[in-house]
């Protein structure tokens, strides 16, 4: 069985891959895993550099097939803003401050004019060999922070199709329609091809 890594510290997304991944067979180990503990910086200018930046550093360094994923809100009304900052959006400050924040900056922003979507960007890379999947959710800012499941911006994320918030919806339903289940059914596909396909490996 091969192995294959995912380049990222975050263990809520590493648990979350490894089931989408569950179908393939690889050996799916995370950072940890393996004893990688390094901080890359992210200095791209879109999620698919940034994901690709993550996946390269890893694979120089292991040697083995790295996925690394990227992922942020557009807001609309912000001219796409937090975009690849979603992280630190607004300062090193809580989710829910962060939240709040961003309902701040769009106080008396009429309905029509919240569109949002969450972006991923999902990177495959062994050696020489780069692909990279695409997952987009699109919704609302919501009026107020609604909601206790999830991470980040979910409490403020509307989904008109279930009228509730990413923070309102239960884990199963948000992975079965987010932006990062969606890249990563792409990238499970891909590897699935790969495994029943061993020229991929002869190189
Ligand atoms: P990264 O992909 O780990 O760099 O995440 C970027 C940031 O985007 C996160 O810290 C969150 O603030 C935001 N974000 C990405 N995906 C989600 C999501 O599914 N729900 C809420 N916030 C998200």
């Amino acid at each position: 069985m091969k192995n294959i890594i995912i380049a990222t510290k975050n263990k809520g997304k590493v648990e979350e891959i490894k089931s989408l991944l569950a179908g393939c067979s690889f050996r799916v180990l995370s950072l940890k895993d393996v004893g990688i503990d390094i901080d890359i910086e992210e200095t791209g200018s879109t999620f698919e550099e940034n994901s690709l930046i993550k996946a390269r550093a890893i694979q120089r360094l292991s040697g083995e097939i790295v996925i690394a994923d990227d992922s942020g809100l557009e807001i609309d009304y912000l001219g796409g803003a937090p975009g690849i900052y979603s992280a630190r959006f607004l300062g090193e400050i809580s989710d829910e401050k962060r939240c709040q924040g961003v309902l701040s900056l769009m106080n008396g922003v009429p309905d029509e004019f919240r569109n949002a979507r969450f972006r991923c960007a999902a990177s495959i890379v062994k050696d020489k060999k780069e692909m990279t999947f695409f997952g987009v959710l699109e919704g609302k800012i919501s009026f107020s922070a609604k909601g206790n499941n999830g991470f980040g911006y979910d409490p403020i994320f509307y989904v008109p199709q279930y009228k509730k918030t990413l923070a309102q919806l239960d884990e199963s339903i948000k992975n079965s329609i987010s932006h990062r289940g969606k890249a990563f059914e792409l990238v499970a596909k891909e590897l699935i091809n790969w495994s029943s396909n061993e020229t991929i490996f002869s190189n």
